[in-house]
């Protein structure tokens, strides 16, 4: 065999193959034979190449890169992956919501913002969005939301009814509904958006001190937007264009980063803080919780198997190292199920054993067989045990990272503080964010989106849902509405 002959293909049991282009005949105008063992091989496999796509955030695209640590907060946390000059392996996915695997990338949607720190001490996952809050503050609302977004029972159309039914009638949906129909709500590429934690985390110092924070990702590239002008006529010149952007700019060694900056509330702040901190469809205002450097995020290698490395990444937010936990946010109490369920039905419960969802640190557990396991398991099975198998270690990591909780059990909205309201955020993003040419596209972005057979009584209570969130909004998209 010389050089420059390839290689010879094989069955998937590395048997060397007959032939590439003919299946086995009873002579070349026969039938074909069922025991072509090959033909049967690549028949099975292509009727299997799909798994069932994520339920939302189907679409989407990612990269490898790494995330290193500029400043010194370790007075805030004892996470490993911040302390002072660490340098960690990451992997990004970035995704619409609501649309399938082929839909277009720039459809008006929040965008997913997922992070995987491959620390010292385990996996560290963010799945965050490009907003800093969400349409919701209860999560058995989710499920109806996302129905809402997707797609009808009779015609298995997408339907504006539908979605401006559910938000009408879910009035703390609006400040996320500002800001998706604002600039915002189509960014030009993933490299010109910012990425947020949206929820509210707990760190943990190593003196056992804790702090509520927000998680914010600037990108260093600028913010940068498409018209929905701009962002239709994309859809239809090039429905992948977000994912070929990203992988176009790592290839020719255009390398986007973000400097991640937090929002650090003292413990005790949160009792007496004159909203509830950890409702989602709020922000804390950065003049009470200004931004503190931590680190920047780079991406410069880009999957070679986009199957193998990005459909099978599952990224879950209770994969929380140690000096790193959940809130009282209920939103984030319930996403610490969901996306692991999602992940166990999506890909078999030994999903994190695909290489590009296994830890780079060393797996101890006690988790055995099941589909698809690839990781041996070795005696003892069980524990405790005197046979010399992994032990807690409880003087080191046995304190949970938590907060006091009491009361009856009850099904009600969080205890409403001096200045929980649904409306007041969003009238702060209108008036005081946005300029006169933001605030004049917000209005034409919504009065396009609900002149799209949206029905009488749920348009009337659309143009109320805009006059809570500012009068003078709301009148002139009735006006515009009207006018069509
Ligand atoms: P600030 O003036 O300190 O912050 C305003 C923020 O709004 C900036 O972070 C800016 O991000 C962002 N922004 C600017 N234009 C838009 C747009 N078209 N769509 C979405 N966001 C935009 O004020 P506050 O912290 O008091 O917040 C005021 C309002 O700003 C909030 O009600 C919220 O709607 C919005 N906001 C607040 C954030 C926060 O964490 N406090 C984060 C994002 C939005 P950038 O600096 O990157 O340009």
């Amino acid at each position: 065999m010389t050089q420059s002959q390839p290689d010879a293909t094989t069955t998937d049991a590395g048997i060397p193959v007959e032939s590439d282009e003919h299946s086995l005949t009873v002579g070349p105008d026969g039938p074909i034979l069922l025991h072509d063992h090959y033909l049967i091989e690549q028949m099975a496999n292509f009727n299997r190449e799909r798994i069932p796509e994520r339920q939302p955030h189907a679409k989407g695209g990612g990269a490898f890169g790494r995330f290193e640590v500029t400043s010194d907060v370790s007075a805030y946390t004892k996470a490993a992956v911040f302390q002072p000059g660490t340098r960690t392996d990451m992997l990004a996915r970035f995704s619409t919501v609501a649309g399938e695997r082929g839909s277009p990338d720039t459809w008006r949607d929040p965008r997913g913002f997922a992070l995987k720190f491959y620390t010292t001490e385990g996996n560290y996952d963010m799945v965050g969005n490009n907003t800093p809050v969400f349409f919701l503050r209860d999560p058995l609302k989710f499920q109806h939301f996302i129905r809402s977004q997707k797609r009808r029972a009779d015609n298995n159309l997408r339907d504006h009814d539908m979605q401006w039914d559910f938000w009408s009638l879910s009035p703390e949906s609006a400040h996320q509904v500002t800001w998706l129909m604002g600039d915002r709500g189509i960014p030009r590429t993933w490299r010109h958006m910012n990425g947020y934690g949206s929820h509210t985390y707990l760190w943990v110092n190593a003196a056992g001190a804790k702090f509520w924070v927000k998680y914010h990702f600037k990108t260093d590239q600028g913010i940068e937007f498409f018209t929905q002008a701009d962002a239709d006529q994309m859809a239809s010149a090039d429905g992948d264009y977000h994912t070929r952007d990203l992988f176009e700019a790592i290839k020719r060694g255009d390398h986007p980063s973000w400097t991640l900056r937090m929002q650090i509330m003292p413990f005790e702040d949160a009792k007496t803080y004159r909203f509830n901190p950890f409702d989602l469809t709020k922000v804390w205002p950065h003049s009470d919780y200004p931004l503190i450097e931590v680190g920047r995020m780079t991406l410069d290698r880009n999957p070679t198997d986009y199957h193998a490395e990005i459909e099978q990444a599952a990224f879950e937010p209770n994969n929380l190292v140690p000096g790193i936990a959940l809130s009282p946010d209920k939103m984030l109490l319930a996403r610490g199920f969901s996306y692991a369920d999602a992940h166990r039905a999506r890909m078999g419960v030994n999903y994190k054993q695909i290489p590009v969802n296994a830890p780079q640190a060393p797996v101890r557990s006690y988790s055995k067989d099941g589909a698809m396991r690839i990781n041996k398991v070795s005696d003892p099975v069980y524990a405790p045990n005197s046979k010399g198998g992994p032990k807690a270690d409880t003087e080191r990591y046995g304190e949970p990272a938590g907060w006091h909780s009491d009361g009856d059990m009850v099904r009600t909205a969080y205890t409403l503080r001096e200045q929980d309201d649904d409306w007041g955020q969003a009238g702060t993003m209108v008036r005081e964010v946005l300029d006169d040419a933001g605030r004049e596209r917000l209005v034409g972005n919504i009065v396009g989106h609900l002149s799209d057979a949206v029905s009488e009584p749920v348009l009337q209570r659309a143009f109320q849902y805009w006059r809570n969130v500012d009068k003078d909004l709301g009148d002139r998209i009735e006006a515009g509405v009207r006018a069509k």
